[in-house]
């Protein structure tokens, strides 16, 4: 431990199983009937189906005999109503047990899903930190993307179509019994997909590692994750195939949700989540924008840790004094987007400038990210950044 490490104590939070490896999508029959499970809710959205995502699944579960239904009714960045009406489709079939195949969309909703199975009522009725009394139904994760971690993450994430909100409902029954790891499912993610997904993973390793919560457990994970998409996003990206960097991938994302899911996120997110309720941009997508624009403003709240994501990007420190070293890890992150051809400037998005200080105030409805974030921030600060970044 170094000297930072020393002066706190520090909490982890993990799932009890994690299978990780091509192929493992084969086993999920097996765990179904290890947590209980007869009849599965099958929990997605039809962009899944159409890739053909659910077909093997559906096979595996044939074949040990386990009764199936699919609720495919799951829509990006999902509207609480999405869950609700697959906890309705859970009790009306019978189910009992939860099995989300898909991105962070499908996960959640069966983190959702689960919850209700027991809890009953509405999602929004159990928004907030640990507001869920009692565990779910049981549930196993299975990610197609190579982003949010949501898989082994405490929290599921919703639209409050109402307020025009994001909100989370943060509990440790969000937690899978199971999370199967696959690299294979996420093969025929398009490179939009794959580079959109990617970068959310990489924030999650970012904000996590500079968080002001960052333990000496989630440091390992995000160090790891960082190293990996650094090297492998580009890959993943240019050549979808390729089974080592989809491998790596699928890694990285999970240990950077193992990483946030005990330190934390910060401004990135707080900033990142008015782009996508307003312009409806995808989750990950709206951090890669915001990403080096927060990193810029953050890097003298702990140039150490900056310099070391330089150094992890492959930056070589070399003769450059603390800071300079802590600018390279910006550079390094707007070379990695240039490359996946990600643009971090909101005007390339057709937002109108005029629309800056709307998103400030959404940006503010989220300052509870700001505690972690290692620099202060008040509006002033956010409608600097927001200006920067456009
Ligand atoms: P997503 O689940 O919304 O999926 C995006 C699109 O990709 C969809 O159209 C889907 O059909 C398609 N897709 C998914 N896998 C595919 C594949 N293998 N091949 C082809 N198409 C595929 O995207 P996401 O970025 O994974 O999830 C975003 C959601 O996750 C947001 O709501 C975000 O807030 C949430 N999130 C949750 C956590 C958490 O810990 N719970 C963390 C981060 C983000």
């Amino acid at each position: 431990m170094n000297e930072n490490h020393q002066s706190k104590t520090h909490v982890f939070f993990s799932p009890t199983k994690i299978i990780v490896g091509l192929n493992s999508a084969s086993q999920v029959a097996q765990e179904v009937k290890q947590f209980g499970g007869s009849r599965v809710l099958i929990v997605t959205d039809p962009g899944v189906v159409a890739a053909n995502l659910i077909a093997p699944i559906a096979s595996s579960l044939k074949s040990g005999n386990v009764d199936y239904v699919i609720y495919d009714g799951v829509e990006p960045e999902p509207p609480s109503r999405v869950i609700d009406r697959g906890a309705e489709v859970f009790q009306s079939e019978g189910c009992d047990l939860v099995l989300g195949v898909g991105g962070g969309s499908s996960l959640d909703c069966a983190k959702g899903i689960s919850i209700l199975a027991v809890n009953k009522g509405k999602i929004l009725d159990y928004c907030g930190v640990d507001q869920v009394p009692k565990n779910g139904t049981p549930m196993i994760l299975m990610p197609t993307t190579a982003g949010t971690g949501s898989e082994v993450t405490r929290v599921l994430v919703l639209t409050d179509e109402e307020q025009n909100t994001k909100n989370v409902v943060f509990t440790p029954y969000a937690l899978a019994n199971a999370a199967i790891v696959d690299p294979l499912l996420t093969v025929s993610m398009p490179p939009t997909v794959t580079a959109d997904t990617g970068m959310d993973a990489m924030v999650h390793a970012i904000e996590t590692y500079v968080s002001i919560n960052a333990t000496v457990f989630s440091d390992i994970l995000a160090e790891r994750a960082i190293a990996l998409i650094a090297e492998n996003l580009p890959i993943a990206w240019a050549k979808g195939s390729n089974s080592r960097a989809r491998c790596n991938m699928s890694l990285a994302a999970t240990l950077a949700g193992m990483a946030f899911g005990s330190g934390g996120l910060g401004a990135v997110h707080a900033l990142a989540y008015p782009l996508g309720t307003e312009y409806h941009m995808t989750h990950g997508r709206t951090n890669a924008i915001m990403l080096p624009h927060v990193m810029r403003y953050n890097s003298p709240g702990n140039p150490a840790k900056y310099a070391r994501i330089a150094e992890l990007m492959g930056r070589d420190l070399e003769g450059f004094a603390l800071l300079e070293a802590a600018e390279l890890a910006v550079e390094a992150i707007e070379d990695l987007l240039d490359t996946i051809r990600v643009s971090c400037r909101i005007k390339d998005y057709g937002i109108p400038e005029a629309d800056l200080p709307k998103l400030a105030a959404g940006g503010m409805k989220q300052a509870r990210l700001f505690v972690p974030n290692p620099r202060d921030l008040n509006e002033d600060d956010v409608n600097s950044i927001y200006k920067e970044a456009y």
